[in-house]
């Protein structure tokens, strides 16, 4: 699991997803704020990677007074700022407006709807999302992937090859299934933005919840599962089992913030 023995004087990045880790499912990340505070007096960045569009991360990085770069949309696009201010964009995905002919094609294939996030009625967003309002206009202010409502396990089963046909990958979420490009992911995405600022020496704390976390737990140098009040996604079981991923001792903000002082705040490498 621990890849970073070798470079344990390297510097860290947090690099985290939000909805299900950081947030719990009310959206509420304040109780790791202190952490957040501790990590940024260390010029420690945190970085999130998440599925969630740019105008929301940067919605919550002015609520958390965070400067540092993020990933958005499961990886289709990369986002920061030039040491002036100047925002940038790095995009791995494919196009929302190629995206959305192709979920409608795979919804003739599967002979069952995929309801996109942004068609979607005002109760269907409450109820599915918690969102409403400008949140939920941000939500759906998509470029690079396009969400929508898991269809049902035996659709799931037979998407991910239909989706491959069609040049493109499905991921889950914790609430929504994801319609992105192939070459997209979150891994990939964080290996990006390390060429782009040179992190190729950083060691990576990577945090996440869900199916679509797995790319970036994969590339974590330590890798660690939130979990929700009923336990971890049993999608990780048998790497946690394995020792390959390690598993947060609270769920969401209070367990992110427990694993961020006995990682990388303690100085040591393992929380364990
Ligand atoms: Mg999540």
């Amino acid at each position: 699991m621990n890849k970073t023995d070798a470079a344990s004087s390297a510097p860290w990045w947090v690099v985290t997803d939000l909805d299900g880790t950081l947030m719990d499912h009310c959206y509420n990340w304040r109780p790791a704020l202190e952490a957040i505070r501790c990590l940024q007096a260390q010029r420690i960045p945190v970085i999130p990677c998440t599925s969630k569009t740019a105008e929301e991360v940067r919605s919550f990085r002015a609520a958390a007074g965070l400067r540092d770069p993020f990933i958005v949309e499961n990886g289709g696009a990369v986002h920061g700022e030039t040491s002036t201010g100047d925002p940038w964009e790095l995009s791995l995905g494919r196009p929302v407006t190629e995206l959305r002919p192709i979920l409608m094609e795979l919804e003739q294939l599967l002979d069952e709807p995929l309801q996109a996030i942004d068609a979607l009625s005002a109760k269907q967003a409450s109820v599915l999302l918690g969102l409403q309002g400008q949140e939920l206009q941000m939500a759906c202010s998509r470029s690079w992937s396009l969400p929508f409502v898991p269809p049902s396990a035996s659709a799931r089963q037979r998407l991910p090859e239909l989706a491959s046909r069609h040049g493109v990958s499905v991921v889950q979420g914790n609430r929504m299934s994801h319609l992105l490009g192939a070459k997209a992911s979150k891994g990939r995405a964080l290996e990006a933005l390390k060429l782009r600022e040179g992190g190729s020496s950083v060691r990576v704390l990577a945090l996440g919840d869900s199916p679509n976390d797995q790319p970036l737990l994969e590339a974590g140098d330590i890798s660690v599962v939130v979990p929700g009040p009923d336990g971890p996604h049993p999608v990780f079981a048998q790497a946690l089992a394995e020792g390959r991923y390690e598993l947060a001792p609270a769920p969401h903000a209070h367990g992110w913030a427990e694993v961020i002082f006995q990682t990388v705040l303690s100085g040591g490498a393992s929380f364990l």
